[in-house]
C-alpha cells in the first residue's frame, strides 16, 4: 500500500441544486478527492485554508487519517466557490470564485512528502501543479485534472504539466474546450496527442471513459441513482477512488487500471447523493464494495451476448 499526495482546494462551497441549497459548506477539489483515497491508502493533503477555516474540518480530516502535514494555515479567508446545477444535473454554472489565502501560495512541500509515490494534481492553477511536480524525488504515477478557467487562461502552462503526467482526468465539458471538437473519441485522439498519458474522460451522469496511447478504449456506465442531491466534487471523487486503488495494488497493469476505474465510479456514487462530504464521511469500503457487487449485475454483458443468436 503506497501513500498519495494531492495537491488542491480545500474550500468553502455553496451550492444551489434543484434538491436545495448548501451555503458555505467544506468543498474543494482536494478535499472529495482525500476523502475517496481515503478509504484505500493514505493521502496526504496539500493545501491552504485561511483563520476563517473551523477547527472540527481539520478533526474529521485527521480522524479519516488524512495527513494534515501540508496544509498551511494563513491569515486571510479560505478559498471560496459558489455554483448552481440546472434541472438537469450534468449543467453546472460557476457563479463566483473568489481565490483569497490561494493567491498566496507557494505549494512548498514538508521534506518528508518529496518521496511520495502515488501523485494527485487537482483542480488548481497549473503553476502550483509544476511546482509539486518539481519538488518530487521519485515519482512513480502521476495523475492531473483540471478546469475551464486554466484551459482559457493558462493553456501553455497547463500543456507543460501535461508533459509529464501519466494519467490526465477531465470532465466531457474539459475535453470539448481543450479541442472544440464535441465528439469524445475525436477530441481524446488530439488531447492524447499533448502527452505520453492514458486520458480518462468523466460524462457525469452517464459514465467514463478511457483512452490509452495504445488505443484501448474501456467505457463504464455511472451506477444509476434515484437520488442525486449535489453533484460537486463528483470527478474528485471518481479520481479519489481511481488513484487510490491504483495505490493500495501499487500496480499500473491495464486490467489493475480498468479495476481502478470502476471503484473510483462507485465511490462517486455515494458523493452524488448528499451536499458537501456529507456522504463521503459515512463511506467504508464495505460500502463500495456492496454497490460494485450491484454494478457487476447490472452491467456484465458477456454472458447475455453470447446467448444471442
Ligand atoms: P468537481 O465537481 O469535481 O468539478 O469539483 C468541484 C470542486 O472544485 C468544488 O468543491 C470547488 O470548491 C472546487 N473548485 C471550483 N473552482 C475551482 C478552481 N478554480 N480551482 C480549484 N478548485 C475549484
Amino acid at each position: 500500500m503506497s501513500s498519495i499526495l494531492v495537491i488542491g482546494t480545500v474550500a468553502f462551497d455553496s451550492v444551489k441544486t434543484p434538491f436545495g441549497e448548501a451555503p458555505e459548506v467544506l468543498g474543494g477539489s482536494a478535499t472529495f478527492f482525500a476523502m475517496a483515497a481515503r478509504l484505500f491508502t493514505r493521502v496526504r493533503l496539500v493545501a491552504i485554508v485561511g483563520k476563517d477555516f473551523p477547527s472540527h474540518h481539520l478533526k474529521m480530516f485527521e480522524e479519516n487519517g488524512i495527513d494534515l502535514q501540508g496544509l498551511v494555515r494563513s491569515e486571510g479567508d479560505t478559498f471560496r466557490w459558489k455554483g448552481e446545477y440546472e434541472e438537469n444535473m450534468n449543467v453546472r454554472h460557476t457563479l463566483e470564485t473568489h481565490f483569497n489565502v490561494l493567491e498566496d501560495f507557494q505549494a512548498d512541500l514538508p521534506d518528508d512528502y518529496r518521496n511520495t509515490p502515488y501523485v494527485f494534481l487537482a483542480n488548481i492553477n497549473p503553476d502550483l501543479q509544476m511546482k509539486v511536480l518539481n519538488q518530487l524525488t521519485s515519482p512513480k504515477l502521476i495523475c492531473c485534472d483540471t478546469m475551464n478557467l486554466w484551459i482559457i487562461n493558462q493553456r501553455k502552462d497547463l500543456e507543460e504539466v501535461l508533459k509529464r503526467v501519466d494519467f490526465f482526468i477531465i470532465s466531457e465539458e474539459e475535453a470539448q474546450m481543450l479541442t472544440q471538437d464535441h465528439n469524445i473519441v475525436r477530441s481524446a485522439r488530439e488531447i492524447l496527442k499533448l502527452g505520453r498519458f492514458a486520458l480518462i474522460i468523466k460524462r457525469g451522469g452517464y459514465g467514463a471513459i478511457l483512452f490509452t496511447q495504445q488505443d484501448e478504449v474501456f467505457a463504464i456506465p455511472a451506477y444509476p441513482l434515484e437520488n442525486v442531491v449535489d453533484p460537486t466534487g463528483a470527478g474528485d471523487t471518481f479520481a479519489g477512488g481511481f488513484t487510490g486503488y491504483l495505490a493500495s495494488r501499487d500496480r499500473l497493469d491495464l486490467e489493475t487500471v480498468q479495476k481502478a476505474m470502476v471503484f473510483g465510479n462507485i465511490t462517486a456514487s455515494f458523493a452524488v447523493e448528499g451536499f458537501s462530504v456529507d456522504k463521503l464521511i459515512a463511506l467504508t469500503r464495505e460500502k463500495v464494495r456492496d454497490r460494485l457487487s450491484d454494478f457487476l449485475r447490472m452491467t456484465h454483458l458477456a454472458p447475455v451476448v453470447a446467448n444471442v443468436e
